[in-house]
């Protein structure tokens, strides 16, 4: 037996963090916020312990509160004061996301990055306008009013507005533009309707592999979004496939993207080592709700130490190659790492 070789060598304690492999930064943090134009009050999120809908006149406090943590980045979504068919509140000037970006960025020094998606604005909770499917069979999805026509999303009609509600965030402030509605060409359409407008410094992270996860479903609580029919696989997608994420990314950084982002985080590390091996752009995930709940949920039940898997899931995540991680565990995490310094 060769013991000549002993890896325990380096994992006495005085020499573990000289050779440790990974770090995480409060700076590697995103907190997203929800903002709902529809409360006077702040309310809790029952599925996401510790995170609540805020009303605009609060989003300044609320972002207030993530800066003392040591985080320095809020991702904004936002609940509007009603909905249509076409999502028109989304590109509103007076719209929620555009009056908290505004108060934010006037008020604090938070990097402000805005969701551009239109399923918490549209009545029907899909991310763009719906046409009729022309080839049927098997593809789009039944109308829930049963009068019959197959239904999806409006690929090139939702670019347009895509265009329109990027340009209107920017125009309020936000600093950076965040697509995530995996429609096809929404980098260049959002890049083009950008430089336009005469917002060419304003960089795009794009939702570039987002896939149809069950994990977002305490999301669709906190957000009001989803879908009154149907799931979303004909946009995003398919769990089942790795290259064709590879395929994705690809495109939306043809098209501009300035960071590429992979959602949902932990049960796609695969994909975020990836897209870090065979691209030099700065990659994000998207820790998501169902991640942040399911930890909780154990943790209540005092079967897991929630402080010590939450910073083990954000290293992991940082480990397979994400720069920047989008989390509900951000506050709490940032907030843990500079009591251990
Ligand atoms: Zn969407």
């Amino acid at each position: 037996m060769d013991l000549t070789r002993r890896p325990r060598r380096l994992r006495q304690d005085r020499v573990r963090g000289l050779v440790s492999e990974t770090s995480l930064d409060p700076s590697d943090l995103i907190a997203p916020i929800f903002v709902d134009a529809t409360t006077d009050e702040r309310l809790p999120i029952e599925s996401m312990p510790g995170h609540e809908r805020v009303p605009i006149e609060q989003s300044v406090a609320r972002v207030e509160e993530v800066l003392e943590t040591g985080v320095e980045a809020v991702m904004l979504f936002g609940i509007p004061e009603s909905k249509d068919a076409e999502g028109t509140r989304a590109w509103a000037e007076d719209g929620v996301i555009q009056e908290a970006t505004r108060q934010i960025t006037a008020e604090t020094d938070a990097y402000v990055i805005t969701d551009v998606c239109l399923c918490e604005y549209t009545d029907h909770g899909h991310c763009g306008p719906l046409e009729e499917e022309l080839r049927s069979e098997g593809h789009g999805e039944r109308c829930a009013h049963g009068h019959g026509a197959t239904l999806t999303v409006d690929n090139d009609a939702t670019l347009e507005s895509l265009d329109r509600i990027a340009v209107s965030h920017a125009a309020a402030g936000a600093d950076m533009i965040a697509p995530s509605g995996m429609m096809d060409g929404m980098v260049a359409a959002i890049r083009e309707g950008l430089d336009r407008e005469g917002y060419e410094h304003v960089p795009i992270m794009s939702y570039a592999a987002k896939y149809e996860s069950a994990f977002y479903g305490p999301f669709r609580d906190a957000a009001d979004g989803a879908p009154s029919f149907g799931n979303r696989r004909h946009y995003q997608m398919d769990p089942a496939n790795a290259r064709e994420a590879m395929r994705e990314v690809r495109l939306d950084a043809e098209q501009g993207a300035d960071v590429l982002m992979v959602k949902p985080a932990l049960p796609y590390l695969d994909i975020v080592s990836n897209i870090r091996r065979e691209f030099d752009h700065p990659v994000a995930a998207y820790n998501v709700s169902g991640e942040y709940a399911m930890l909780h949920a154990a943790a209540e039940k005092g079967w897991l130490d929630l402080e010590e898997v939450a910073l083990e899931s954000l290293l992991s995540i940082k480990r397979a190659g994400a720069d920047l991680i989008l989390t509900y565990f951000a506050e709490d995490v940032a907030e843990g790492l500079s009591r251990n310094r």
